[in-house]
């Protein structure tokens, strides 16, 4: 068990931008829970290049929609390194459609997976982090959770849901040094956007003032600098890093 090293979870750790924030947490000496869906190989990946950079970090499955498995993933996290200092709820799905065709089905996995599941996870992690006096937690939103987007009435719902539980949170807990803030990606390169038809990565580009997708590495950055020792005086901030979008 490591007493001395910060100790994070990060949701959805295994792929794209969850993968950058392990890592860069992992560069700020941080231990890491790599949490995953179904890649399992990748998580592992994910572990290994963390220790890599001299910290411990193992991977663990568990849906972040499900409580019971949640219940288990914080278990996992106590029982390896004692603690929890920082919880990434980065894990997130999409299952766009127009209103007129989206499925009850598909509104409700997207919400149990983006919005319940950062509910979960808070839920654990503000029992571990009230009595230790000190934590950060980083939720991941989205530019689509602050303007929208045609297609997306499920996601964007979940993601401005997002905003609203990191603010009332922030204020639940901020006497007990516990920070509660979100980083808003824009468009970002990685499995999540590679899908979309060449036309719609063309219009979503026009919309970006600085012209380009992001890179996970770009936002990793962001939620780093929310979980760093020295970020203590900001909470309930939503951070975008959007390449200019939602200003
Ligand atoms: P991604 O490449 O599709 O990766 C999604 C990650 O979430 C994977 O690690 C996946 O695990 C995990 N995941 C999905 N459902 C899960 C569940 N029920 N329980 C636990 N983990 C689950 O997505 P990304 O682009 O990196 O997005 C990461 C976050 O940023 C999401 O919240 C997304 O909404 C948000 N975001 C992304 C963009 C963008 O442009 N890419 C923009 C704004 C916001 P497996 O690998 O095991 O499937």
């Amino acid at each position: 068990m490591s007493e001395t090293k910060r100790a994070a979870i990060v949701t959805g750790g295994s792929r794209g931008i969850g993968q950058a924030v392990c890592l860069a947490l992992a560069e700020q000496g941080v231990n890491v829970v790599v949490n995953y869906a179904g890649s399992a190989a990748a998580a592992e990946e994910t572990a290994a290049l963390c220790r890599e950079k001299g910290v411990e970090a193992i991977a663990v499955q568990a849906s972040v929609a499900d409580a019971a498995q949640v219940d288990a993933l914080f278990e996992k996290a106590v029982e390896t390194f004692g603690k929890v200092d920082i919880l990434v709820n980065n894990a997130g799905i999409t299952k766009d459609n127009l209103i007129v065709r989206i499925s009850e089905e598909d509104f409700d996995a997207v919400l149990d997976t983006n919005l319940k599941g950062a509910f979960l996870c808070c839920k654990k992690a503000a029992r571990i982090m009230m009595r230790q006096r000190w934590g950060r937690i980083v939720n991941i939103s989205s530019v689509v959770g602050l303007r929208g987007n045609p297609g997306q009435t499920n996601y964007s719902a979940s993601k401005a849901g997002v905003i609203g539980l990191t603010k009332s949170l922030a204020r639940e807990l901020s006497s007990r040094h516990v920070t509660v803030n979100a980083v808003a990606p824009g468009f970002i390169d990685t499995d999540m956007t590679r899908v979309l038809p060449e036309a719609a990565r063309t219009a979503i580009l026009s919309q970006v003032p600085l012209g380009t997708f992001g890179q996970p590495e770009d936002v990793a950055r962001a939620v780093a600098f929310f979980a760093a020792e020295e970020s203590g005086y900001l909470t309930g901030q939503v951070l975008c890093v959007d390449g200019g979008m939602a200003m």
